[in-house]
């Protein structure tokens, strides 16, 4: 076996290699990183059944601040390990150091601690029903675990996707096998290195590795065994999951891909509004769901809006992800650039001009192998382009001029997706309006990537099903059962509520 970094399954609180290896190559400079045991269908089913093994034993039998404990000692862990998490989240994906520590790891610990903070404070549902023919009865629904959830995510920020979903699942009792993208399969294997620490039971947390269709993804998906899959990714590999899940009536949380638009008005602070475009459109080299690749700029203030975020697009520093210059790493994999340039041809192909990038950077002979893209903006694109149609998931985006309000919602709403938006006024009463109609699960007004953990998150059309975050997360990780007791004849409550006068 060679002596690279070997990445294992995790099933039952044991590292297991498994059926076949694959190569992890690093998207910065195209050298093999790790080396991926990728689960069979074999290591798959074990990995099932350990869960159901770990639901029927104590943890299904775990109160709910037992759970919120562990769940704070799980952050904790993350913190104590957050070296160790940047490293193998930089080596999988090339992010720069910065990004990675505030955005990736950070958000992983606090995800922990959100749902910790949901489950402790929890109550129940429950209404004193009064019948007209006098009968009388307390409902009240007792929550219990979906079961085991199948959790399958992408590569963009691994561990914080990977964690949104594990800790609401954990928190609400249920046992996970999770299955990381094939690109990043670096950071889900510290977490179980991480859960052992915190004193997560055997179990209750497993990871399988390994790609799509034909491989663990599909293995999972399909396995008799999983009460529920929740899913990141792209909108058909969600459909994919979708016919996967159908033969056993599964429920799905989807959080899928997006074509989010930003407007722009011309009474925008617009040294604000290029700031957060710039932001909106580059971070994570356009590799986030919530980016936006569409701007809709008004007329007046077009010019000046192009401009400004041409000048950001030259600014953006590529290269090492440990430099502290760097603002930009390279995308993802070979394959995932070949399929953005196949975008850049095929937007000038359609008539779309330039205004920077459109290309391949020349970073030198270290990283000539790496996957790296130039931050690239169109003008000349309108709704009918297909970079303006289709996600492309790079640092891209075409900017096209507008004149009115009602232009403005009509183009943005102009989409098989709905995932965000972002409306850029320093008109009130306009913010409200038209954040109001974005086909959308989030809007945002003079800001973008704004989150507060207990809000609902999740997107409409191609972009999802269902919403994550806060208590409503806990609707798709338990499944209520309703109690329903009848109540003895008599008084009726409140009436005797006030002592006589
Ligand atoms: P992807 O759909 O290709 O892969 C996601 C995961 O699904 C991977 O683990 C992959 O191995 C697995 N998979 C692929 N085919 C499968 C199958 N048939 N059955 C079971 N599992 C399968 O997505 P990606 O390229 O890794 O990530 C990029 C996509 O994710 C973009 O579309 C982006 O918008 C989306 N995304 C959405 C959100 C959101 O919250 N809405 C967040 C991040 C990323």
């Amino acid at each position: 076996m060679s002596r690279q970094v070997q990445l294992r399954n995790f099933v039952a609180g044991e590292f297991v290699a498994g059926t076949a290896v694959f190569d992890k190559v690093s998207p910065v400079d195209g050298t093999v990183v790790a080396q991926v045991h990728e689960a069979g269908a074999d290591v798959v089913d074990a990995a099932v059944k350990a869960a159901r093994a770990a639901l029927t034993g104590a943890w299904g039998r775990s109160r709910v601040a037992e759970r919120a404990a562990l769940l704070r000692r799980i952050a904790d862990v993350i913190e104590d390990r957050a070296d160790d998490l940047l490293r193998a989240e930089i080596r999988d994906t090339g992010k720069p150091e910065k990004q990675a520590r505030e955005l990736d790891i950070g958000r992983a610990a606090l995800n922990f601690r959100a749902a910790a903070d949901v489950i402790a404070s929890a109550g129940l549902d429950s209404f004193l029903t009064e019948l007209p023919d006098g009968r009388r009865a307390l409902n009240y629904a007792v929550p219990k675990p979906l079961g085991v959830v199948g959790v399958i995510v992408p590569w963009n920020l691994p561990l914080l996707l990977l964690t949104w979903k594990v800790a609401p699942a954990l928190a609400s009792g249920n046992a996970v096998v999770v299955k990381p993208s094939e690109e990043t399969p670096s950071s889900a294997t510290l977490l179980a290195e991480v859960m052992a620490e915190a004193g997560v039971p055997d179990g209750v947390f497993n990871v399988v590795h390994g790609r799509g269709p034909g491989s663990a993804g599909e293995f999972l998906a399909t396995h008799p065994g999983v009460d529920g899959i929740t899913f990141t990714g792209e909108s058909a590999t969600g459909a994919a999951i979708m016919r996967s899940v159908a033969p056993h009536v599964r429920p799905v949380s989807f959080e899928l891909g997006g074509k989010n638009a930003a407007v722009v008005f011309a009474d925008a602070d617009i040294e604000q509004a290029v700031d957060g475009l710039s932001r909106s459109i580059f971070t994570n080299t356009g590799q986030v769901c919530l980016c936006t690749e569409r701007v809709y700029i008004e007329e007046p203030v077009f010019d000046s809006v192009v401009a400004g975020l041409a000048e950001r697009a030259r600014e953006l520093r590529l290269g090492d992800p440990y430099a502290a210059e760097t603002t930009t790493g390279p995308l993802i994999s070979a394959a995932h650039r070949a399929k953005v340039v196949s975008y850049l041809d095929r937007a000038v192909a359609e008539g779309a001009s330039v205004v920077v990038g459109g290309g391949i950077p020349d970073l030198g002979p270290d990283l000539a192998a790496g996957a790296w893209i130039e931050p690239t903006l169109w003008t000349g694109v309108d709704n009918t382009s297909t970079v303006m149609r289709d996600e492309v998931f790079g640092p891209v985006a075409g900017l096209v001029p507008f004149t009115g309000e009602e232009e403005a919602i009509r183009l943005a709403n102009d989409t098989a997706f709905g995932l965000a938006a972002a409306v850029w006024t320093t008109d009130l009463d306009r913010a409200h309006r038209v954040a109001g109609r974005m086909h959308v699960g989030m809007a945002w007004v003079n800001t973008w990537y704004l989150r507060d953990l207990r809000s609902p998150f999740g997107g409409m059309g191609l972009s999802g099903i269902g919403r994550e975050g806060g208590r409503h997360s806990l609707g798709f990780y338990s499944q209520p059962t309703n109690v329903c007791i009848g109540l003895a004849a008599g008084p009726r409550p409140g009436e005797h509520g006030w002592p006589a006068a």
